[in-house]
């Protein structure tokens, strides 16, 4: 193969590998790209979810804070003003104002109520008479009779049969002697109504809920209302309201125990009372807009690399065929269009690969020459074109004779052939020559009325030394199949047997 060819065939390996290695580079970048993009999308959209929720949640948080202040202040004034001695010596309507006066400006009001130590009701916002009526069986009375805590103290949801069966929560306080010793209870009702509607004017994600719900688990309010009546059950037990009452304050993504859905819940306590705000959102809500886009840029990318693999196949199958026309039009530079043997140019080329090849591991290079007898005669007696055809058939029989991949047999021009033969001694070639000239003579002729070929063949055999030229070697052979000629033909003469 010559050394133009060679070169063009390395350099298409080279640019194919360059090439593979270019589009896989590529293709590892983009989807290392696109995958580092999408995950930070993911995490923008959940962090964008996050703020706004939290936000929703410290304004509702201070919202039920101002409110619950608002009852409690309420609450306290109304203790204060009842433990006043003087209360009674003022007129009824007068006593009433000063004890309510503050309950005026608690919104969604359900009544104030003042009770002794037995639970009876001693005075009633809604009317300046008090109707004779006892309450100890409230929770709120049971609760600060048995316990001597301080605290406000707001009960869970009720209907209320003070408003007309509507649902309240009551906030109360206890009213204690100088000694501690109970005095009664002042209980405020408010109508949870007043929270819906607060909650009414947020705007959430279709899936979206905000709930209030007190710390021992009770749910209080929720928008939009729940479907599920599992929602209003206490939820102390609830895994998700646990993590609440743990952290106190944050988000995080959990399965809702209620629907199994996957939601984002963003919590916070409401500054010290016993109340969590929580805004929750279906993550299919919040990842909505992320995953349409996902979706878009995966089969963007998808696209993206499949060209380019496409491309890399055609471009990749064009060096190949590129490859294999050069391939082809090599061996057709190198070969003999008649006899399909090589060529003289594919033969000089071989000798001298040969030879250095000789000079460097010291192994003995044959060459044996050969030469048609009387070809000249056969051609006018037989005419040209089964001249071509016996040449053709001799070629066939040398081929036939080779066995080794490393021997090359050619056509040395006209009705001369050449083949070469490396790391082989004298006697080697000598046989092979031999066994060319016998089979060539035992060809069956073209036609019975053919006369059968016989061939002429001059060996030589050289160890090269330093100094020794490859002519040399050419030569010898050339003189040796001249001694043949002159033998009588159809033999092989050595050139060893010359010298
Ligand atoms: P010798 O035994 O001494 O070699 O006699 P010769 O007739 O073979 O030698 P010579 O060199 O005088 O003739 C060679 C002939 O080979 C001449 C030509 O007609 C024939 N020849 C050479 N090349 C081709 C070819 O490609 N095709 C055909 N048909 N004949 C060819
Ligand atoms: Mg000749
Ligand atoms: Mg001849």
């Amino acid at each position: 193969m010559s050394m133009a060819i060679k070169h063009i065939l390395r350099s298409n390996v080279l640019t194919l590998r360059l090439l593979i290695g270019a589009t896989s580079v590529s293709i590892i970048a983009i989807l290392s790209i696109v995958s580092f993009l999408l995950v930070r999308e993911h995490r923008t959209a959940e962090l964008a979810a996050i703020r706004t929720s939290l936000n929703i949640v410290q304004l509702v948080g201070r919202d039920v804070q101002n409110t619950v202040n608002l009852y409690d202040s309420a609450l306290n004034a109304l203790i204060d003003v009842s433990k006043r001695s003087d209360l009674n010596s003022v007129s009824l309507p007068l006593k009433h104002m000063l004890l309510f006066d503050k309950a005026e400006q608690t919104p969604a009001n359900g009544g104030f109520y003042l009770l002794n130590a037995q639970g009876d009701l001693v005075a009633d916002s809604r009317t300046e008479v008090s109707p004779k009526e006892n309450f100890s069986h409230w929770p709120s009375f049971v609760e600060h009779r048995d316990s001597n805590s301080p605290n406000l103290f707001i009960s869970h949801p009720f209907d209320s049969a003070e408003n007309d069966g509507i649902c309240c929560i009551s906030f109360s306080r206890r009213i204690s002697g100088p000694d501690g010793r109970f005095l009664g209870v002042a209980v405020a009702q408010m109508k949870l109504d007043y929270f819906k509607t607060l909650f009414q004017r947020l705007d959430l994600e279709p899936h979206g809920f905000i709930r209030l719900i007190s710390t021992d688990g009770t749910p209080l309010t929720q928008h939009p209302e729940p479907a599920s009546a599992d929602a209003h059950t206490n939820l102390s037990n609830n895994p998700v309201f646990v993590r609440f009452l743990h952290e106190h304050r944050g988000s995080f993504i959990a399965l809702s125990s209620i629907d199994g859905e996957e939601r984002l819940y963003n919590f916070s306590e409401v500054g010290d009372l016993p109340l969590i705000v929580v805004v929750s959102l279906a993550t299919d809500d919040v990842f909505s807009a992320w995953r349409r886009n996902a979706i878009l840029v995966g089969i963007g990318t998808l696209l993206l690399c499949s060209a380019l693999l496409t491309l890399t196949w055609l471009l990749g199958r064009e060096l190949h065929l590129r490859q294999r026309a050069e391939r082809q039009l090599e061996a057709l530079a190198t070969t003999d269009p008649l006899t399909g043997l090589a060529n003289r140019r594919k033969l000089d080329q071989t000798l001298e690969q040969e030879w250095r090849r000789a000079q460097r591991s010291g192994k003995p290079l044959s060459l044996i020459m050969f030469d048609i007898d009387h070809f000249k005669n056969f051609n006018d007696t037989y005419g040209h074109q089964d001249g071509d055809e016996a040449l053709k058939r001799v070629a066939r029989t040398i081929q036939q004779c080779m066995h080794r991949s490393t021997d090359l047999a050619a056509r040395y021009g006209g009705e001369e052939f050449a083949v070469v033969l490396s790391d082989t001694d004298a006697s080697g070639a000598y046989n092979l020559a031999q066994s060319i000239r016998q089979a060539v003579e035992q060809l069956e002729p073209l036609t019975p009325s053919h006369r059968r070929l016989t061939t002429s063949m001059g060996v030589s055999t050289c160890q090269v030394k330093p100094g020794d030229q490859l002519a040399g070697l050419i030569n010898s052979a050339d003189q040796a199949l001249y001694q043949a000629k002159k033998a009588g033909r159809n033999c092989v003469i050595s050139a060893a047997e010359l010298s």
